[in-house]
This record gives C-alpha cells, sequence and structure tokens, in this order.
C-alpha cells in the first residue's frame, strides 16, 4: 500500500498556521502542542486507514475547535426545566442575591473566620451564625458541617460512637439516595443499630422493650421525607419519644432532612414540620440540609441541647466534616433573609420558585410558544401544556405543584428524533435539561425567570435540527 504520510505536516509547521496562533494565544503553547500532537496522531491513522492526507489549515481549524470543546467546564449552569425545583443531581438551592454577594466580597478578602474582633482573640467559626440559628429554631445551641448525611454521622458518632445503641423504628430505615442508607450510616458511625417495629407499624411497647436492652445511647426518629407509607401504619410521635428517651436517660435524635424554618403553608404548600417544632417537641439534637427547603448552600445543621452540641465539636470528626468560609458566608446571608417572612418569597429562590402560580407560569409558556417553535423548525410541534412540579430532594415526596410548560413532540413521532432534540438541547451554550415523558419531550417552566436569555440562547440550535 502506497501511504502517503510526507504530507501530513509536522508538529512545528502545524503550530504556525493562524488558527493554531489563535490556539496558542488563547489556551498557552504547552496545551496547543499537546493538542497538535493529538491531531497528527489522529491524521496519520486517518491516512494508514487510507484517507486522503489533509492540509495544515484544515488541521489547524481541528486543533483550535478540539481545544475549545475540551476547554468548556462540564460543570456548567445549565436551564433545570426538569420540574423539579430541588433537584439534587442539578445542585439544588439556587442561591438569594445577598447570599451571592456576601460570598463574592468573602472570596476576595480574608476573613475574622475564627478570630474575634473584640478581644483580637482566636474564636470559633460557629459563633458567627450560632446566634442566627438559636433565634431562629428556638435551640439552645447550633453547628454546622458539610451536609445533613455529615450531621447525621458525626452525630450518631459522638453519642454512640463505641457500639452504644441506637435504636429505630423499621419503618423510618431510609435511603436518601445514592450510598445514604440509614443502617450503613450507623455502622460507620460505630452504633449499634436496633431496630424497632415493623415497616408499617411501631408502638410505643415497642420503643419501650428495646430500651430495656444493655447500652442503650439514644433514640433516633428519622422524617421519612422521601416517601410515605399509607394503610394500615401507625408511627409513634416525638414528644412520645422524648418523654420514653428521658425517663431512661438516653437522648432522641430527630433527622428531619429537608427542616424548614418555616411554616411554608403560607405560600399554598404543602405542611413540612419546621426545626423550631422538632425542638419544641423534646428532641435532644435535630439534625437538617441547608441546600434542601431552606434554600442555602449545601451544608449540615445539628441543633440543640448545649452539652451534646459541645461533645459534638470536641469530637475530632467535627474537623474533618466542617465547613468553609465561603458557606458560612452564604448560610449567614440566606438566614437573615428568614427574619423578615414577608418578603421571604421575593427574596428566596427556592421559595419564589416553589410559591410561583400557575397561571404566571402558563403566561410565560405562552410567550415563549412561538420562540421555541421557530428556533426548533418544522420537524417538531410545540405545544403550552400543563404539568406537575416537584419539590424534590425528598421533600414531601408526594405532592406536586400545579406548573406549565412547553410539550414538544417530533412530527414524525420517533423515539430518535425526541433523544436527538434532547441531545442538541444540552448541548446548547446554556444547556437545557427537560423531562422525557410518553413521547414527548417538556419543559416545566416554572424554575425559567429570564424568558429573553433562554429564547436567544436557543439560537445555538443554528439549523442542527432541521
Ligand atoms: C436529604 C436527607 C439526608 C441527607 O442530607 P444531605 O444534606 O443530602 O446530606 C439525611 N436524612 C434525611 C431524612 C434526608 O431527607
Amino acid at each position: 500500500m502506497n501511504v502517503n504520510f510526507r504530507a501530513i505536516p509536522s508538529v512545528d509547521a502545524l503550530l504556525k498556521v493562524s488558527s493554531a496562533q489563535a490556539a496558542a494565544e488563547r489556551f498557552g503553547r504547552t496545551e496547543t502542542t499537546r493538542a497538535a500532537r493529538d491531531v497528527l496522531e489522529r491524521e496519520r491513522e486517518a491516512v494508514r486507514a487510507g484517507s486522503p492526507p489533509r492540509d495544515a489549515e484544515t488541521l489547524g481549524a481541528l486543533l483550535l475547535s478540539d481545544l475549545e470543546a475540551s476547554g468548556k467546564s462540564s460543570l456548567r449552569p445549565v436551564y433545570n426545566l426538569t420540574g423539579t425545583v430541588l433537584h439534587t443531581n442539578l445542585g439544588r438551592a439556587l442561591l438569594a442575591e445577598t447570599a451571592i454577594e456576601a460570598v463574592v466580597e468573602a472570596m476576595r478578602s480574608a476573613a475574622a473566620l475564627e478570630f474575634d474582633l473584640d478581644t483580637g482573640k482566636r474564636g470559633e467559626r460557629d459563633d458567627h451564625l450560632r446566634a442566627l440559628i438559636c433565634e431562629l429554631t428556638e435551640a439552645e445551641d447550633a453547628t454546622l458541617v458539610n451536609n445533613n448525611a455529615a450531621a447525621v454521622l458525626l452525630t450518631l458518632n459522638t453519642l454512640a460512637g463505641h457500639g452504644g445503641g441506637a435504636i429505630v423504628s423499621r419503618g423510618e430505615l431510609i435511603e436518601i439516595g445514592g450510598a445514604f442508607r440509614m443502617p450503613d450510616i450507623m455502622a460507620r458511625a460505630g452504633a449499634r443499630l436496633i431496630e424497632v417495629g415493623t415497616t408499617n407499624r411501631t408502638h410505643e411497647k415497642d420503643y419501650k422493650a428495646a430500651l430495656e436492652s444493655d447500652g442503650v445511647a439514644l433514640l433516633l426518629k428519622v422524617h421519612t421525607s422521601n416517601y410515605r407509607i399509607e394503610g394500615f401504619t401507625k408511627e409513634v410521635e416525638a414528644p412520645v419519644l422524648s418523654r420514653l428517651a428521658r425517663a431512661a436517660g438516653v437522648s432522641l435524635v430527630n433527622d428531619l432532612g429537608s427542616g424548614t424554618l418555616v411554616d411554608l403553608t403560607r405560600w399554598g404548600l404543602r405542611r413540612e414540620p419546621t426545626v423550631r417544632e422538632a425542638v419544641s417537641e423534646g428532641a435532644d439534637l435535630v439534625t437538617f440540609s441547608g441546600d434542601k427547603l431552606l434554600g442555602g448552600p449545601q451544608a449540615g445543621f445539628i441543633v440543640g441541647r448545649k452539652d451534646l452540641i459541645a461533645a459534638i465539636n470536641r469530637n475530632p470528626m467535627k474537623r474533618a466534616l466542617r465547613v468553609d468560609k465561603l458557606r458560612l458566608t452564604a448560610l449567614e446571608a440566606t438566614l437573615r433573609l428568614y427574619r423578615d417572612p414577608d418578603r421571604l418569597a421575593e427574596r428566596l429562590p427556592t421559595l419564589r420558585l416553589l410559591a410561583r402560580r400557575h397561571d404566571e407560569i402558563a403566561a410565560l409558556a405562552r410567550a415563549l410558544q412561538g420562540r421555541v417553535a421557530a428556533a426548533l423548525g418544522p420537524a417538531f410541534e410545540v405545544e403550552v401544556a400543563d404539568c406537575a412540579s416537584q419539590i424534590g430532594s425528598g421533600a414531601l415526596p408526594l405532592d406536586t405543584l400545579a406548573s406549565a410548560g412547553l410539550a414538544i413532540r417530533p412530527l414524525d413521532g420517533s423515539g430518535t428524533a425526541l433523544e436527538r432534540l434532547a441531545s442538541a438541547l444540552r448541548a446548547l451554550p446554556i444547556p437545557v435539561i427537560g423531562r422525557i415523558a410518553e413521547g414527548t419531550l417538556v419543559l416545566d417552566l416554572r424554575c425559567l425567570e429570564d424568558a429573553d436569555a433562554f429564547a436567544s440562547n436557543l439560537g445555538g440550535l443554528g439549523n442542527g435540527l432541521a
């Protein structure tokens, strides 16, 4: 076979063409040289397989587009049009503007993170938020860790880490998703799981009997946030558990999960137990997330009895699970918004999106319908449709929120056309993530606030779908 390798440019020759020069300017010499070697390696393989060799200009353009593609971050902003407001895979809560501004400032400068400005001595990082959290939850004391999974792990380890018994109802041995399964967390925390009751029914007498066994350290109540058992069921309420725990001299821990700070019914949402209620019902410690209904950054809260929080803070694991100044800053700004409940829905994106009314979302869908149809071209039909959003992240799992959006169907009815559309939308400068069901791609517009930016982003489809 007569293979014409000599027509392939050298690395040096390739680096001299204008697009390669432009690439070196943007991405640096080292990256550009590496990309040039990759392009030439692929070119040699193609020529070996029988393709005609291409000139240096063509290969230079290839090199530049390679670098542009690899320079795009995969951790990019996206449009969350899935209908799930607190979507774990899409980063959960969006931060309030005041929190964003505070974080930007904190990133740029040193901060009095563990420094007491009054005395000039060392301070504690929890001090900045302790008073605010206690004010909002009526708990005695509080501490913060990386996320709620860490809060549960650290709490169990502190109270029952040396094989202490931890009593949990079989109806509350939850899996949150990913690797968070209560029995596994227990084992890793060094606690000994004592299961009581059955999947659907657990009685006070079951807890009482378990409290008779040796070495019980705590009673754990877990808010079954991501599922609901209905029908012939029985669970023991926290005030009763608190009484039992107190009588037996053990602690009651309540893992609330989402842990809202306000009564959500005010905004037309279903009631979810508040942290303040869990505290007042007699839990010694309550754990909850920062980035679920609370609407802040990822974090885990542990609130409750002062002596127990002090013990948690002495646990060496605390150091491994602590939060940094950026998240503390964002949390503080987020929590401050709760002091003014009247304007909370305006300022806190999570609540604003959850409380958004169907007619407002439907009007947005009608306004966008024509522009979206024009951007997708004649192969697709775009209709305004009602749909149902979810809160997400395990909050109120069976509740849906009446919403509206755009239902997109390929006119040829094929699944491949639909997949092609979904993939083209994911390839946009700001990827658009919808939900496919029954041959339709649904874009739930509950979480879309800037319609113009959305429409101009669709310009990136070009003629790709024609
Ligand atoms: C979500 C949740 C967790 C885990 O919280 P993260 O903040 O995601 O780590 C733990 N327990 C319950 C009940 C939850 O709902």
